[in-house]
C-alpha cells in the first residue's frame, strides 16, 4: 500500500499568522518544526495501518519546508518547486492508494485561518462549476481522476469542516481552532501528532484505488481583489474575463483545470505592483 502526503503549511499546528509560513523569517523557522511534526505523525500512523510506502509532496510556497532529518526513514519526500501537479504531484504515476491533505486550509474569502487559494490576498474568490472552492476541493477532483481516494485531511476546524463536502468519508483532525483569520485556539504538538496518528492509522484502511471518475467538463471562476489583474490573466489562452474583477475557463479534465489555474496564479503574481495609498 502506497500512501501519498500533499503537505500545506497553513493548516499546521500552531500556525495562525504570516510570518508563520513565509521562507526565512524566524517564526517559520520555528513553525517548520510542528509541521514536520504533523506530517511525521501521518507518516507513523500510515505505517502503523498497513502502509508499505509513504511519500510526502512539500506543496506549500517555495515548497522547501519541512525538515527532512526529522521524518521517520521509511518515508520518502518530494521537496522542491515546478511539478506538473503542483500540490499532488506524485498522484499520476498509478501506484498510490491513498492520498491525505496534510495542513490544509480554507479557500479564498472563506472564514478561516490564513484562509486562501493559492495567493494570499489578490484572489478573493474561487468557484468550480459554481460552487466555492478551497485548494483541498480542487486537488480532490485531480486525485478522483487517478482514481486515489483521500483519506485523511488535517488543518483547522473549518478546513476539516470544508472537507466534509469534497471527501466525506475521509478521517479528519483539526489541530486548532479557528477565531480569525489570524487567530486561533491551538493545541501542542504533542497533542496533535497524537491525534493525527491516531487518524491516519484508521484511515490505512480507506486506502483503496477506485476507478478514475472523470467529473468534467469543470468551469474554473476566480475573482480577484484589482481589476487589473482580471486583464492580465485573459493572456492565458482559454481564460476570459467575465466580470470587473473576475475571469472564467473551462476545461475537460482537471488535470487541463488546475495547470491553467497555476498559469494563472502566476501570470497574476507577476502583475502585483507595489503597495500605495
Ligand atoms: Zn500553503
Amino acid at each position: 500500500m502506497k500512501i501519498l502526503i500533499s503537505a500545506d503549511m497553513e493548516g499546521a499546528t500552531g500556525v495562525t499568522w504570516p510570518a508563520d509560513v513565509l521562507p526565512g523569517t524566524p517564526q517559520w523557522e520555528r513553525c517548520r518544526g510542528m509541521f514536520t511534526s504533523d506530517v511525521d505523525a501521518a507518516v507513523l500512523g500510515f505505517f502503523d495501518g498497513g502502509a508499505d510506502d509513504v511519500l510526502i509532496n512539500e506543496a506549500h510556497w517555495t515548497m522547501r519546508n519541512l525538515l527532512l532529518e526529522q521524518l521517520d526513514e521509511r518515508a520518502q519526500m518530494l521537496t522542491g518547486r515546478h511539478k506538473a501537479l503542483s500540490m499532488v504531484e506524485g498522484v499520476q504515476h498509478g501506484d498510490v492508494d491513498g492520498i491525505a491533505f496534510v495542513g490544509y486550509h480554507a479557500g479564498a474569502g472563506m472564514e478561516g485561518v490564513l484562509a486562501h487559494t493559492y495567493l494570499a490576498n489578490q484572489i478573493t474568490g474561487v468557484w468550480l462549476n459554481d460552487v466555492r472552492a478551497s485548494e483541498g476541493l480542487l486537488n480532490a477532483h485531480v486525485v478522483a481522476e487517478y482514481g486515489v481516494p483521500v483519506v485523511l485531511v488535517t488543518g483547522d476546524d473549518v478546513a476539516c469542516e470544508d472537507a466534509l463536502g469534497y471527501a466525506p468519508e475521509a478521517l479528519k483532525v483539526a489541530v486548532k481552532d479557528h477565531v480569525s483569520r489570524y487567530a486561533a485556539v491551538c493545541r501542542t504538538p504533542a497533542r496533535t501528532a497524537a491525534d493525527i496518528r491516531a487518524a491516519a492509522k484508521e484511515a490505512a484502511r480507506l486506502a483503496v484505488r477506485q476507478e478514475p471518475v472523470n467529473g468534467g467538463p469543470f468551469t474554473v471562476a476566480v475573482e480577484f481583489d484589482a481589476e487589473h489583474l482580471a486583464m492580465a490573466a485573459t493572456v492565458v489562452p482559454g481564460v476570459e474575463r467575465i466580470g470587473e474583477r473576475k475571469v472564467a475557463y473551462t476545461s475537460e479534465r482537471m488535470y487541463e483545470g488546475i495547470r491553467t489555474f497555476k498559469a494563472v496564479t502566476t501570470i497574476v503574481s507577476a502583475a502585483v505592483e507595489e503597495q500605495y495609498g
